[in-house]
């Protein structure tokens, strides 16, 4: 969630050796904003205001910045010339142009670097001794080296040569070795193929591709919706989009939810174009992404895979954006600025005047009304490729098994997996909850562990050997006693998580050979990428995993998929729980079956009367997605009306409370808007800061931001009290 700039007076502005100074970002390539000072008199202009001040002999126009500034004396500043007339820059829009310049070193070009090169005297000196002559053996190992490999520092020939730097000083100034500078930047290579010829197209792809081909040909702004059921050849699809933008000479970005699925993609990629495409997300290295950024900018990266934050990156010659997954949640950035980075995507490609293309065999709500109001167009893939049919799905009612305490696979799902083992072949059973049991409690005197900084209970993870809060990441060692009757040996789990299932499935199977997926096991990207390929090699038998299995995987002796816990999406108060859930587990269904033996998927629920359960066991999207619309619209919900979230928060209860009281005095009251609240947040206390929600819920017309910053800027609260605004919220805890 953004910080509301508004009133929360941040301290020093009082101070005042302080009051006059303030930061000012120019469109420059400076890593910093520059201080400067208001005019004399003059107040504080507000975070985002634009203001004209002089650099050197230039004017220019810059945004105010947030923070204090740095060291230089007051005495050294110039004051602001000028300020603006012009409503400040939003937090988020100043957010997205601090992301837009965030590889600040990028900005400038890499310094030329010294490398060493072995020198005619050099290598005369090694012809020399061969014929007898006199080298010390370090000297001998440096020139072999140079001789051997490609140039390289002094420091790190050293190393190559497993002497002292001294050694290769020697040789310089013997004139056996010199040193000579080269640019940094890479050159622009020769491009690679883009038009290998893929797979043939069956006749359904075919059509979809020439839709979007289409498109590119035509140029301007086009959304298409690539809308097929798992395994129906989507990525085959708008790879061939892919070739036809690369072949015109244009850049292509693809976003991807989940950089897991990144190792995957970039193979497949590799496999049909015979080139790299360069990776943008938050485990590429800073020195990597400053590259990336670099190429990407002087137009050497022409295919660009990445999460979100790729859509900032200076492509100049942008032709093409793909967007996989698209209903996928995680596009939804909640931390610091918030935005819907799929929409974002289409406002890019708006502004680039480019098609886009948004892939999904669940399409978001949001994105089939858009179909309905005829502003995207849909392509449809309604058959898996070749041999491959759609898995049987059927629901198991919980209510009706009886399972021993502790256990969690139902007789029909164990008896499935049984019968999927003997034939040979995989299952997988999905639970998305990590951990071996989401609550810990005392069996003498029914002590629960919870969270000390937040209103959630401590799941424990056995591989570690701790206790740990999901939200905040608080962590503890498992006690051996019960810290609050001091009895031993009496705590007990409760629930499953997916550690905890491992161990009935090894206990029920112990034949089978058994993975667990879940993002805090796997050391990164490659790891997944990993352990999926030993899954296509049949290394495994099960698999057990939280989300990240749901996504993209191609397990072709995959035929068994088991939900062990299908309502856990349905908690909450969430507006998104069914259509979520019924993305979740239709994504996690169509791991099964994907080549030639057919698939079968069990889902575990106490719920099975639930009309997103009814409509995933009779495969009925579309009606459920029709339900859906009528649900929200009936209720004004997005898309059909617009909501925010607001979160009061201080460490403080009383003071969270004050200011929730002051901010509902003071609650807007126009007409097509409500404004519910002020309730504790589900998550009442999270990281120490005790939480206030208000839901505001506004009819389209309505200018939702506008009356949002009215409000809080009628409002003053304690610097102590944080106000968080969340637009279109996903996450309603
Ligand atoms: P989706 O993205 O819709 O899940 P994929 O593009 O991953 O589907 O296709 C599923 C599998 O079928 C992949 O292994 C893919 O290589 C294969 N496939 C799809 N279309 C073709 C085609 N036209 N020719 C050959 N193989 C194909
Ligand atoms: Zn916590």
């Amino acid at each position: 969630m953004a910080d509301w700039p508004a009133n929360s007076a941040g301290g020093g502005v009082d101070r005042p050796e302080r009051s006059r100074r303030l930061r000012v970002m120019l469109p420059l390539p400076l890593p910093e904003p520059l201080d400067y000072l208001t005019r004399d008199g003059a107040p504080l202009p507000e975070p985002g205001s634009f203001v004209r001040v002089e650099l050197g002999p230039r004017r220019l126009v810059g945004v105010v910045w947030e923070g204090e500034g740095g060291e230089v004396p007051v005495e050294r500043l110039k004051p602001v010339l000028e300020l603006l007339p012009t409503p400040p820059l939003r937090a988020e829009l100043r957010m997205v142009l601090r992301m837009a310049m965030s590889v600040e070193e990028a900005l400038l070009p890499p310094a030329p670097r010294r490398v060493c090169a072995i020198t005619p005297a050099g290598l005369e000196a090694v012809g020399a001794e061969e014929a007898g002559a006199k080298l010390t053996p370090a000297r001998r190992r440096v020139l072999d080296a140079l001789r051997d490999s490609a140039s390289c520092s002094a420091a790190e020939l050293a190393r190559r040569a497993g002497c002292t730097a001294g050694v290769v000083r020697g040789l310089l100034a013997a004139g056996f070795v010199t040193e000579q500078l080269v640019s940094a930047e890479p050159p622009r290579e020769a491009m690679p193929d883009w038009d290998p010829a893929g797979p043939s197209l069956s006749s359904d792809q075919e059509m979809a591709a020439r839709r979007i081909l289409d498109q590119i040909d035509t140029g301007g702004f086009s959304v298409t919706v690539l809308d097929g059921v798992t395994g129906s050849g989507k990525t085959e699809t708008y790879f061939a989009a892919i070739a036809a933008a690369l072949k015109a000479g244009r850049q292509v970005l693809v976003l991807l939810p989940e950089i897991a699925l990144g190792a995957q993609w970039l193979t497949r990629f590799r496999r049909r174009f015979g080139a790299n495409a360069a990776e943008w997300h938050s485990e590429v290295s800073q020195a990597a992404r400053r590259d990336t950024w670099r190429a990407v900018a002087a137009g050497r990266a022409r295919i660009v895979v990445g999460a979100r934050s790729a859509l900032f990156l200076p492509f100049p010659e942008l032709g093409l954006i793909v967007v996989d997954e698209e209903h996928d949640p995680s596009y939804k950035q909640e931390d610091g600025v918030c935005y819907q980075a799929r929409d974002m995507a289409v406002l890019r490609a708006s502004l680039a005047a480019i098609p886009i293309v948004l892939v999904s065999a669940t399409p978001s709500l949001e994105t089939t009304v858009n179909v309905a109001r005829g502003r995207y167009q849909r392509v449809h893939l309604p058959r898996r490729h070749a041999m491959a049919s759609l898995p049987r799905i059927d629901l198991v009612d919980m209510r009706r098994e009886r399972l021993e305490s502790g256990r969690f696979l139902s007789p029909p799902l164990a008896a499935a997996m049984r019968e999927t083992l003997a034939a040979g072949e995989q299952g997988l059973l999905f639970l998305n909850r990590r951990g071996y049991a989401p609550l810990t409690l005392c069996r003498a005197c029914g002590h629960r562990f919870q969270c000390p900084n937040c209103t959630s209970w401590l799941v424990e993870h056995r591989f570690t050997r701790r206790l740990i809060c999901h939200h905040c990441g608080y962590a503890a060692p498992i006690p051996a006693i019960c810290p609050e009757c001091l009895a031993a040996g009496t705590l007990v789990p409760c629930g499953p998580g997916v550690e905890r299932l491992n161990e009935e499935v090894a206990a029920l199977f112990p034949e089978a050979r058994i993975a667990l997926m879940v993002s805090d096991l796997l050391t990164g990207p490659r790891a997944a990428a990993e352990l999926a390929d030993a899954m296509v090699e049949r290394r495994y038998d099960v698999l057990i995993g939280t989300q990240i299995v749901a996504k993209g995987h191609h397990f072709p002796m995959l035929t068994l998929v088991g939900v062990v816990d299908a309502d856990l999406g349905l908690i909450g108060g969430d507006l998104r729980a069914a259509e979520r859930t019924y993305q979740l587990l239709h994504q996690v269904a169509g791991r099964a079956g994907r080549a030639e033996r057919p698939g079968r998927v069990l889902i575990q629920t106490y719920m099975p009367e639930q009309p997103v359960m009814q409509a995933l066991a009779a495969g009925d999207r579309d009606g459920f997605l029709a339900a859906e619309a009528a649900a929200r619209r009936g209720a004004g919900l997005p898309p059909f009306g617009r909501l925010a979230a607001l979160v009061v928060s201080a460490h403080d209860a009383e003071a969270a409370d004050f200011a929730a009281r002051a901010l509902a005095r003071a609650a807007p009251q126009l007409p097509g808007m409500t404004v519910l609240g002020p309730a504790p947040a589900p998550l009442a206390i999270l990281r120490g800061r005790h939480r206030r929600r208000f839901l505001v819920k506004a009819e389209r017309g309505v200018s939702l931001q506008a009356a949002l910053r009215d409000w809080l800027g009628r409002v003053r609260v304690a610097g102590s009290v944080r106000v968080q605004v969340d637009i279109d919220p996903y996450s309603f805890l």
